[in-house]
Formats: C-alpha cells, structure tokens, sequence
C-alpha cells in the first residue's frame, strides 16, 4: 500500500475521539488500492475543543474531505458551509466534502441503512416500520426511510435523554415527509407488539445488544415477530445478537446485523468524495469473511 502514495495523495480524515478501533480506515485504505486511487484515509484523535481547527485544516491543507464521527458529528454543523438536506434534518453529519474549500456536511448512516435492504432486494418503501431508539443511529435511519417513501414509522424510546430526539424526530417527519410518524414510550408493551405485528420491518437502533448489554433484547418473546418480516438490529458486534437469534427461534427469514448498514454508509461517503462506487464486496470478504451472519 506504501508504494501508491506520493506527492499527489489527496487525503481524507476521520475526526472522532476515541477513534483508533474504528475500522473505517482499513475499509477505505484497501478500496482505494484496489480501485487504484490515489487517496489515503487516516483517523485523528478530535474533541470538540480541537473541532474548529481540525475543520480549518480541511481547507488549509485541500483535503478531499472527513468523516465524523461522536462527540463531534453535531459540534461540527456550524463550521460548515453547506449542509445536505438530509443532514439538516438529522441534525448531525458524518462525512464532510471539500469543494475547492467549500465544505457541505452529509449524513450517509440513513442511506447507509436504506441500501443495506435495497441489497438485499428488500423495499420497505411504502410499507410501515416499528424503530426502536433515537439515538444518532436511530435518527438517520427513521429521516431517511421516511424521506425515501416508507409510509408509516413508529417509533419506541426510553424516556431518557434521547426522548426530545424521539419527539424532534417524529416533528419532523410529519411536517416535512409524506411519511407518518408517532412516538411511544417502550414501557407501552402492547403497543410496541401490535405495532410490530403490523409493520413489515422492525429496526432496533438502540446499543441493547453490544457491550456491556450483549446479552439482552429490548424483545424476548418471539410472538412478538411474523416469519415473513424484516428484522433488523444496528448492531454489527457481536454478528448475531440476542434479538437476532430470538427472530431467528421465531422463524424469521430476513434477519440482520449491522455489518451491511456500516459497509453502505462507508460507500456512500467514498462515492462523494472519489465519484467511484466502493467495491463492496471485496471490502466484505477482506474484512470479515470470517465472520459472516
Ligand atoms: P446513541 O447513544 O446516540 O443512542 C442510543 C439509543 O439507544 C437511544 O435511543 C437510547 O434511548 C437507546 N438506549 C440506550 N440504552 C437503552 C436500553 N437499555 N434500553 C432501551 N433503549 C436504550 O447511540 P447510536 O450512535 O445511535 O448507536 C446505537 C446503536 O446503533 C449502537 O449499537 C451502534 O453500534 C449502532 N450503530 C450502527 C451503525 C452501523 O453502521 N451499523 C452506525 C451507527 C450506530
């Protein structure tokens, strides 16, 4: 990989703290020698007091662009130029592209999520979707479902401090998509069960299922779910979460983790910023042949 850099390497940053697990870098690097692209890809270490000149730097040293990601994906929305509709209404960008130094903040996790299923030749447009959580995840996924035509959206929360997103996010929705949205509390159990026997996909974008709650489901009964729906959850490690497996015990036939949501999102921005499509595929079976659904 050494040899394709030299003089002309344009760079593009991941500005995040922490961020030296993240797997972007290895994902993007090896797209970029594969498709023989002169680019690299390098993680920084960045809090929001480092953000404004990490951001001048963007400009000063004509990078092609950034990802972004926690705690800086909302911090940055002011020292852009330009914003993505779509990010407008999340409220929170993820990649940055640098137009001879103007820079326009995109959000890719929701488009990210919306070609995971196109993918899998699965539509969800037109029909309805139960979410759980509106955290950054959640909020993408139910902006860009509802923007790409899915009809119905209702979303479940905790009443923590990610309730007002939940309520924003509903507001949203309504008043600004064909979509339409509703927000309930998951202690509403009956509920968050007729809701889901009547949608054709549930997503859970909630962390219930990684470290340190690898071992719970916001759902543990598998009546809960129908054979012939989507069942969805953001997770990506471990592969087969606890609600994986509780779909799967209730005869599911489309169940996934997150790995696809996350090689998408990484191809939407390498599209923005190179104009060429990710090798998808080849990053999957790099990456993690070994550890496939
Ligand atoms: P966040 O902190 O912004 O939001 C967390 C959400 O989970 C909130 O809605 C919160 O209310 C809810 N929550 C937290 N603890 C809960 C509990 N015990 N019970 C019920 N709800 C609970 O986090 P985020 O960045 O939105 O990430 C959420 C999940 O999505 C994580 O698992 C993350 O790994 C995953 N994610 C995946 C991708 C991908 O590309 N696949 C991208 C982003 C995030």
């Amino acid at each position: 990989m050494v040899e394709r850099l030299d003089g002309h390497t344009i760079l593009i940053g991941l500005m995040a703290y922490p961020i030296r697990h993240s797997m972007s870098p290895t994902m993007h690097n090896n797209a970029f020698a594969k498709l023989g692209l002169n680019y690299a890809y390098l993680a920084f270490d960045v809090t929001n007091k480092e953000l404004p000149g990490a951001i001048d730097a963007i400009r000063t040293l004509g990078m092609r662009g950034s990802n972004i990601s926690m705690p800086n994906k909302q911090k940055v929305i002011p020292l852009l130029d330009k914003l993505d509709p779509a990010a407008e209404m999340v409220g929170a960008v993820n990649t940055i592209v640098n137009d001879n130094g103007v820079l326009t903040g995109y959000t890719t996790d929701g488009t990210g999520f919306m070609q995971s299923l196109d993918d899998e030749n699965l539509d969800i447009r037109g029909k309805k979707m139960t979410l759980a959580g509106a955290g950054g995840a959640g909020t993408a996924i139910a902006i860009q479902a509802a923007l790409d035509g899915v009809k119905e959206i209702s979303i479940f929360n905790l009443k923590d401090a990610h309730w007002e997103q939940a309520k924003k996010n509903v507001a949203t929705i309504n008043a600004q998509t064909k979509c339409k949205a509703t927000l309930h509390s998951l202690d509403e159990q009956d509920k968050y069960r007729s809701e889901i026997a009547a949608s054709a996909i549930y997503c859970d974008a909630t962390g219930v299922g990684m470290k340190p709650l690898q071992d719970q489901s916001l759902i543990t009964d598998p009546s809960f779910f129908r054979q012939d729906m989507i069942v969805f959850d953001t997770v990506y490690a471990p592969r087969e979460t606890k609600l994986m497996q509780i779909a799967k015990k209730a005869g599911v036939k489309h169940v996934f983790n997150g790995l696809g949501m996350m090689l998408e999102q990484g191809a939407q921005a390498f599209k923005l910023w190179t104009g060429e499509d990710m090798p998808v595929d080849y990053i999957h079976e790099l990456l993690f042949a070994d550890a496939s659904k």
